[in-house]
């Protein structure tokens, strides 16, 4: 077996000589995020490190070539080494998830769920005015048969977790395009437990009757029963949409089986590529029989022409969540949550929910007296590397929040273990308890600015330098 990470690092050093003679700046930049990725303790919950050959997939010649369309069916000549590619891509997703229909073009999770939405709208919605017109094109209506139409598709109804219980921005957020093409209704958590409250969500669904139901989320950290949410949508004769963009990788990595895997109960599913699931940039969309073909349309419908070179490194990054190795990381990922969760509340710490099963932990920070964004910027000096997040019920707002969100897919990546994030849990803490907010000018309870005990900031900054050393990213990679 050659030694490929020396491979690896001949190729990223070449690579970056060739840059740097045109763009000095950029291969300079590009060397100084290695080692700003090499020196944080990163727990940001949506982030985590590609593979050197996911990585190396991307720079090369399929980006040359438009290939609008899909897999045999493009508007461009010369597209058969991207039909490769794609057909590729789309295996691996369908056989890693066990879906009827992949989609790999997405150019990112956002535009996967723009995706899922056109195609649900297009399979679905029941048009009076088409009907009345027969088999008239589109191109013999008349413009008040258009407005007609819009009226049609506007009057669409769509469901989704409120952004506060951990939802996205498009899951119907009112300044998003998602509450803004459709009537949205959306739903939160149970104020006590923090969790879904599934015989609520029904009640709910029977009275505003969504054509979209969504489930998934950004900041939730617990499991959804994609099985109860199956059940909800067929009460109402919904769709059910699942973004499980953030959890992807539990689902690779079969840590979420049974009702707990959303292939075999969604009609719908998308999700980036670059989160749980480490791979790519990129976003895909995985669909049953009855909504492939209007997916299959993203392109040219929804998205730009398809970026080839990133659905060869999504094919790259897919074959390696095929594999046991990531089984074991999806596993570890898990049982990380759990331990630092453990960790964070035998030292005092309140959690939304009360812990975690799944990647992630949300801090309640107002118990140490401060809001999300004094405790995210105290972390942060102190060499710990967090974002801040509404928690439910938020009394300091989207700006400030008063919450931090910590993720494990990244640090597990690099091979820390449960030890490992219990002594993160302890510099959290220790960070959190030795933080004080500063009021403000207004003599009002400050919500950016704070102090923190002398020295603090430095010790927990080499402690988290310490645990970094012991477990380098891409080991061997000389640069
Ligand atoms: C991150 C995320 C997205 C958006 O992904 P982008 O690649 O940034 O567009 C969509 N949905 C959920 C639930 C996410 O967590």
């Amino acid at each position: 077996m050659p030694d490929l990470t020396a491979t690896a690092s001949r190729a990223f050093s070449d690579a970056l000589t060739v840059i740097a003679s045109v763009e000095p700046r950029i291969s300079d930049a590009i060397r100084a995020e290695l080692a700003d990725q090499r020196g944080s303790l990163k727990l940001i919950a949506s982030e985590n490190y590609a593979s050197l050959a996911t990585l190396l997939t991307m720079g090369n010649w399929l980006s040359d070539k438009y290939a609008e369309g899909t897999i045999g069916h493009r508007f461009y000549a010369g597209c058969q080494n991207v039909d490769t590619v794609e057909s590729v891509a789309a295996e691996h997703a369908r056989e890693l998830f066990g879906a009827e229909y992949a989609y790999v073009q997405p150019h990112s999770g956002i535009d996967a769920n723009l995706v899922a939405y056109w195609a649900i709208l297009n399979a679905k919605v029941e048009s009076p005015t088409l009907q009345r017109l027969g088999a008239k094109t589109v191109n013999d209506l008349a413009e008040s048969d258009w407005e007609d139409l819009r009226a049609e598709f506007n009057r669409q109804r769509v469901m989704g977790m409120s952004l506060d219980a951990g939802g996205h921005l498009t899951h119907g957020f009112r300044h998003n395009i998602s509450g803004k093409m459709f009537a949205q209704h959306s739903y939160g958590t149970d104020p006590e437990s923090g969790l879904i409250d599934y015989d609520k969500l029904l009640a709910d669904a029977r009275e505003f009757k969504p054509l979209i139901l969504v489930a998934g989320y950004s900041a939730y950290p617990r499991r959804v029963n994609f099985a109860r949410m199956r059940e909800i949508a067929d009460a109402v004769g919904a769709v059910l949409f699942v973004d499980m963009a953030h959890f992807a990788g539990l689902v690779a990595g079969k840590v979420f089986t049974g009702e707990e895997n959303p292939i075999p109960y969604a009609d719908v599913v998308a999700t980036t590529t670059h989160k749980s699931l480490r791979g790519p940039r990129g976003g895909l969309v995985l669909a049953t029989k009855e909504f492939s073909d209007a997916v299959d349309k993203g392109c040219p419908m929804v998205l730009g022409g398809p970026l080839s070179n990133m659905m060869a490194a999504k094919a790259v990054a897919l074959a390696e969540a095929r594999t046991t190795a990531f089984q074991s990381y999806a596993q570890a990922v898990a049982d990380n949550a759990q331990a630092l969760a453990d960790g964070l509340l035998r030292r005092g710490a309140r959690l939304v929910t009360g812990g975690t099963d799944n990647h992630l932990v949300l801090i309640d920070t107002t118990t140490f007296g401060l809001t999300g964004r004094q405790a995210e910027s105290a972390l942060l000096e102190s060499g710990v590397v967090t974002n801040r997040n509404s928690i439910p019920a938020d009394p300091n707002g989207a700006w400030y929040t008063s919450g931090v969100r910590i993720g494990t897919p990244a640090l597990t990546s690099r091979g820390l273990g449960a030890d490992d994030f219990d002594e993160v849990a302890d510099m959290i803490v220790g960070v959190l308890t030795g933080a004080e907010p500063v009021t403000a000018s207004t003599g009002k309870p400050g919500k950016a600015k704070y102090t923190l005990t002398d020295g603090l900031a430095d010790r927990t900054r080499a402690r988290a330098e310490e645990l970094l050393d012991r477990f380098p990213l891409y080991p061997g990679l000389t640069l």
